[in-house]
């Protein structure tokens, strides 16, 4: 008799598949169900692969197979694609992508469906099967068909179980093709009597009617859009729309949003919308929660799902829409272990699923336009706000040879003084909260820095305390200069608590509101702040980059960004892409409603090229630009990049260990470096980095599959902490 070899995906850091043998015990699993497995010492539940007659495992080490834990597929085949395809790209170990992609639940073992959906039932042969037939010696099987004949819409495992009828009864006669075990067909999306609607739809301008029409006109065709338009001009209200039309057509729609795009009125505004179950998932949910969301997705009975990063993996039953809004938001990037773009996977679900897929963004990322440019995209532009507001003017204040109070120049502080007369509100963007990033003696010099990273500690107040924002670590600022024991310590630098401090001795009268992770903290915190700066009548609201996304302030007409230049200048090629996009986004609280919004941009570079072009010629015109230097350079989008990384204790190791893994580099590519991480130590480690540069991402990608083992094989490969970055969105 032929041995069945399982092969399996086990959440593992090695870039293998497993076989295990199957007893005879146990049933041969379909691909992409759960199977428990002993590893190790422990057990661990991997993804069958399939199964075989053949391995390259010498028979007395093969294991054997504990428990199947699925009769069918836990991702259906699109997302079980879309999950090898991701392995291969992203050169990670399948069982990891696995891992990712499924609720912790659920590898934790937990019914692949709620009770009550998995149901056992008879086929047509089992319903008519003779009793006296091939069965007649085997008592329990009569006596379960007998009942399963008395339940034609089948009956769930727990039932069963209650009737005494056993597993393995079942399986017998599954196995003699006589009952089934099957999920529910997907439940239509719970629809309200009454219609879809709980609100009406507003009625489309022209440019929104026409995008709207593009995208409903593709249902159920793969098709890639870029929706570019500038806050407040209705991005939204053609994600309801298109999202409607799929539900009318009984299809599920998949949401994408920021991790702090996910803030309760996001997902108000759809509630207040749809009748139909929503389901979200994103990380303040706990795992039960994610789970029920999961399997109400799955099932089909959720209309739609909206969610951060890694509900790109969501199952559908009947996928008919994804949106992806705020697409060039980097939390869509994952940073560690397994490093994927939800956005671009986004994508490529989309063809897996034949749908249309909407990439929403006032400020696109470089990639997108491109793809837009290229025509691979289809670019629907909305150029005008909805609801007639008017779009903010920009102006620069040149701050060489200003005079300045904590950050703030004369002329910005007569503006704000203005507003605030006006019985208006100002938004304050300052991008580091805190209260002063340095913390500097006067007398010889000396300044905080952090023991385990390469970086200084912000200082708070309210507990005053040192934080490292890299690695976390917390102490209490010395009241004496360690080096030279002078007490005349000085915190530089502004951070927003130091903002609020001189702004509320500046505008005692006026109430000031401040954003930032640190007055957040408490859960629902936000949601009163937005409420109480809805309720005030002038107000300064002082915040970081919080304030820039997502939500909208009718009452500010003024936008202050007080130090442009620290980001524009960043050592990161990306750095005036995302500056870019930042000043946009902050400026698009400004000005939403009748009266006209103005954006202050305090900068010692008022010369500045890029800078002029953002805010003459536009966020368009700008990008352009960009991709103009990108193009010459050979960097993303025309060109493709890999980062391998390396971190250890030791501080001599990554930088031999790349070096080694550079040694095993093709000549085709080119290779950046080794050289040490722009912050070398963070948290205790030293970190070195490899980039690996191509024109053509098939070379990248073909050098990378032979690189890998060449890396495992190294020496140091278990002593160092090293990974694959392709596409990487951040080389820090
Ligand atoms: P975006 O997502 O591009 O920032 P929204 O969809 O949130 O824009 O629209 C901004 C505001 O304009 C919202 O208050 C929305 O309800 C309103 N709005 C959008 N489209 C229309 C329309 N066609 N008619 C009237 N108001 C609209
Ligand atoms: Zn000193
Ligand atoms: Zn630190």
């Amino acid at each position: 008799m032929n041995r069945r070899y399982l092969q399996l995906a086990l959440p593992s850091p090695l870039r293998q598949n497993f076989d295990y043998l199957l007893p005879a015990k146990i049933d041969p699993p379909p691909v992409g169900a759960r199977v428990r497995v002993p590893f190790g010492r422990q057990e661990q539940i991997g993804i069958c692969l399939g199964l075989s007659t053949t391995t390259e495992v010498p028979e007395e080490k093969l294991r054997v197979a504990s428990e199947a834990l699925d009769e069918e597929s836990v991702l259906p085949p699109s997302l079980f694609q879309l999950c090898q395809w991701a392995a291969g790209y992203y050169h990670h170990p399948l069982g990891e992508v696995f891992d990712t992609a499924l609720p912790v639940l659920l590898r934790q073992g937990e019914p692949l469906t709620s009770p009550g959906e998995l149901r056992w039932r008879l086929t047509r042969l089992g319903e008519l099967y003779p009793l006296d037939g091939a069965i007649r010696r085997a008592p329990k099987q009569i006596e379960a068909l007998l009942k399963l004949r008395e339940h034609p819409d089948g009956l769930i495992p727990p039932l069963l179980a209650s009737l005494g009828i056993e597993r393995p009864i079942l399986l017998a006669l599954q196995k003699k093709g006589l009952a089934e075990c099957i999920t529910l067909t997907p439940a239509e999306p719970v629809k309200a009597p009454g219609g879809l609607l709980r609100e009406p739809h507003h009625a489309l301008s022209s440019e929104q009617r026409s995008a709207l029409a593009a995208i409903s006109t593709h249902s159920g065709q793969f098709r890639p859009f870029l929706l570019f338009g500038i806050t407040g001009s209705g991005k939204t209200e053609i994600y309801l729309q298109a999202i409607a039309a799929a539900l009318e057509r009984g299809e599920q729609a998949l949401v994408l949003v920021p991790e702090i795009g996910l803030a309760p009125q996001t997902v108000a505004r759809f509630r207040a919308r749809f009748q139909t179950e929503i389901a979200v998932l994103h990380s303040g949910r706990n795992e039960r929660e994610r789970l029920e969301a999961w399997r109400a997705a799955r099932a089909g009975q959720a209309g739609i799902v909206i969610g951060t990063r890694s509900a790109v993996f969501t199952p559908l039953a009947r996928p008919g829409l994804i949106i992806v809004d705020e697409e060039h938001d980097l939390s869509f990037k994952q940073q560690d272990g397994f490093r994927y773009h939800a956005r671009d996977l986004a994508v490529r679900r989309a063809q897996l699923e034949n749908v249309p897929v909407v990439l929403g963004s006032a400020t696109p990322s470089l990639e997108t336009l491109a793809n837009a440019r290229q025509g691979r995209y289809e670019l629907l532009e909305l150029k005008t706000r909805a609801a007639g507001a008017s779009t903010p003017a920009f102006r620069l204040i040149d701050l060489r040879q200003q005079k300045l109070q904590e950050g703030f120049s004369d002329p910005l502080l007569q503006t704000i003084k203005a507003t605030l007369a006006r019985g208006e509100q100002v938004l304050v963007f300052i991008n580091r909260r805190g209260f002063a990033p340095v913390l500097l003696c006067h007398d010889c010099g000396w300044q905080a820095r952090c023991r385990r990273c390469d970086a200084r500690p912000t200082l708070h107040r309210a507990p005053a305390r040192l934080h490292c924002h890299h690695c976390g670590s917390e102490s209490a600022p010395p009241v004496q200069c360690p080096s030279c024991g002078s007490t005349d310590l000085r915190p530089v630098g502004l951070g927003t608590e130091r903002a609020e401090d001189f702004l509320t001795k500046r505008f005692p009268k006026v109430p000031l509101f401040r954003v930032d992770r640190d007055s957040t903290r408490r859960k629902e915190a936000l949601t009163q702040l937005y409420h109480d700066i809805h309720g005030a009548g002038p107000a300064l609201l002082v915040g970081t980059q919080m304030l820039a996304k997502g939500h909208h302030f009718p009452k500010v007409t003024l936008v202050a960004i007080l130090d442009i230049d620290g980001g524009l200048f960043g050592a990161d090629f990306r750095a005036p892409e995302h500056v870019a996009q930042l000043v946009m986004q902050v400026a698009g609280r400004a000005g939403r409603a009748d009266k006209p919004g103005l954006v202050l941009l305090q900068t010692h570079q008022p010369e500045h090229q890029l800078l002029r072009e953002l805010i003459t010629a536009g966020y368009s015109a700008f990008a352009d630009r960009v991709l103009e230097e990108r193009q010459q350079l050979g960097l993303p989008p025309f060109g493709h990049l890999a980062l391998i990384r390396a971190e250890a204790p030791d501080a001599a190791k990554p930088m031999a260990f790349l070096q080694g893994v550079a040694s095993g580099v093709g000549n085709n590519l080119q290779l950046w470096g080794p050289v040490p991480a722009p912050m070398e130590k963070r948290a205790g480690r030293f970190r070195a980095h490899l980039l690996l540069q191509s024109e053509r991402r098939a070379a990248l990608h073909g050098a990378l599959a032979n690189l890998i083992p060449h890396i495992e094989g190294l020496p140091d490969a278990r002593r160092v902490r090293w990974s694959v970055d392709v596409d990487p969105q951040d080389i820090d």
